[in-house]
């Protein structure tokens, strides 16, 4: 007996994946030895506790697993200590600032309509309700981070923590300037990596962990992993309670068939491949935004460093960014309305949308695809009302995605 309910779902989620252009950019397509992995009897497995210090019997491979995991994705990012269970990058925060930080303390983060994340101190969040949450933003001009006005927004508020690291932007992130406010306010740095971290292991993004106390990241987006968490850092001390905050602090038993999918993505990030992958990434989108713009489209902050771009469909189209998601979902590209700085709709509507790389950059697109996406955006951002011209742009997205090939054993 079948489930025929979510085997037909899922046959219908992997046709769109196959038939979409994908510019979530906190998406990815794993590999078939990632999925395998997650997919297998590692997930009947319990194993509370850590590696050789276990609550059951029967550890011994999957102490090997998750010994491995640890011992990759400390030479990936040049870390002297590794968590790889946390379930997720909320939770990874959720076990950074456990370390860190007592319930009421002063947290500075990332105004979350800047680009910064919900456990970046959403009221709605745990972050938000346990801490007492202060923000910087980006410079109204260049829509960059003014490390001076950090600086000053620190001096006054005196935090605990900082954290650096955000969800939408497209800049390089200076981590070491992040550090030095750090240090000048006596305050702990946390870097969430989540968005950046393939990026940060192939060399093409400043790393982190030589510069903050701790580092968090997910393990799904631009590392190319399964959906998780992890933590790091060269902090014996914070070491030493992350791993009693993250079990038996906020979680139980680890998912080993995560642990183990995650140990199988680190093994293909420290490969020269990745490096290329990731440097392609970072081109594509590049020539995205430059096309984009040529197209008449404007780009938060000029242009991208990194994996992503914020196209401001507002000012350069008069659409918010609800509209343009839903114009360009039927147009078989998939991606999110997003904020922009200073924007004046509320988050469900926005003025923006978020395009990123890594997606389709896995799928094997490179420049001459972006020069062709770039069109069939701007065409379709152009033609709101056209459904002819739309299922004629869709025609041409769905034949762009059948020249890349996916999961096609
Ligand atoms: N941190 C940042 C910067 C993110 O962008 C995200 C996810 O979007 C997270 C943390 C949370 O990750 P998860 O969705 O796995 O909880």
């Amino acid at each position: 007996m079948k489930d025929q309910a979510i085997f037909n779902a899922l046959a219908q989620e992997l046709k769109r994946q196959r038939e979409n252009v994908e510019l979530i950019a906190s998406e990815n397509y794993v590999s078939q030895e990632v999925m395998d992995v997650q997919g297998s009897i590692l997930t009947n497995k319990y194993a509370e506790g850590y590696p050789s210090k276990r609550y059951y019997g029967g550890c011994e491979f999957v102490d090997r697993v998750e010994e491995i995991a640890r011992e990759r994705a400390k030479q990936l990012f040049g870390a002297k200590f590794v968590n790889v269970q946390p379930h997720s990058g909320s939770q990874a925060n959720m076990g950074a600032y456990r370390a860190i930080l007592k319930p009421g303390a002063k947290v500075l983060g990332m105004n979350l309509s800047h680009g910064g994340h919900l456990t970046h101190g959403h009221p709605l969040n745990f972050s938000g309700k346990d801490y007492e949450f202060y923000e910087y933003g980006v410079d109204e001009k260049t829509e960059m981070i003014n490390y001076e006005v950090v600086r000053q927004i620190a001096l006054d508020v005196k935090p605990q923590l900082i954290v650096a690291g955000a969800s939408a932007y497209p800049r390089l992130i200076d981590f070491k300037k992040f550090r030095e406010i750090a240090d000048e306010v006596g305050a702990y740095l946390m870097v969430d990596m989540a968005h950046i971290a393939g990026l940060v292991a192939a060399g093409v993004h400043p790393n982190p962990v030589e510069f903050a106390h701790v580092v968090t990241t997910t393990t799904h987006k631009t590392l190319r992993g399964p959906r998780g968490g992890m933590i790091l850092t060269n902090d014996e001390e914070i070491a030493t309670k992350l791993d009693k905050v993250v079990f038996p602090g906020i979680q139980g038993g680890p998912l080993m068939h995560v642990i183990g999918a995650k140990a199988v993505s680190f093994f293909e990030a420290l490969s020269d491949e990745f490096v290329d992958y990731q440097k392609q990434v970072v081109k594509n989108a590049k020539v995205l935004s430059d096309e984009l713009t040529k197209h008449g489209l404007r780009i938060v902050s000029g242009g991208t460093d990194n994996h992503l771009l914020l196209v401001d469909v507002k000012s350069s189209f008069g659409l918010t960014g609800k509209v343009a998601e839903a114009v360009l979902d039927r147009v078989a590209i998939t991606c999110n309305k997003n904020t922009i700085p200073f924007d004046t709709e509320k988050p469900f509507v926005t003025s923006g949308i978020r395009l990123g790389t890594p997606a389709i950059t896995t799928r094997g697109f490179k420049e001459a695809e972006m020069v062709e996406l770039a069109g069939y955006i701007a065409r379709a951002l152009r033609s709101v009302d056209d459904e002819k011209e739309l299922e004629a742009i869709r025609e041409s997205v769905l034949q762009l995605t059948s020249r890349f090939p996916l999961y096609d054993a």
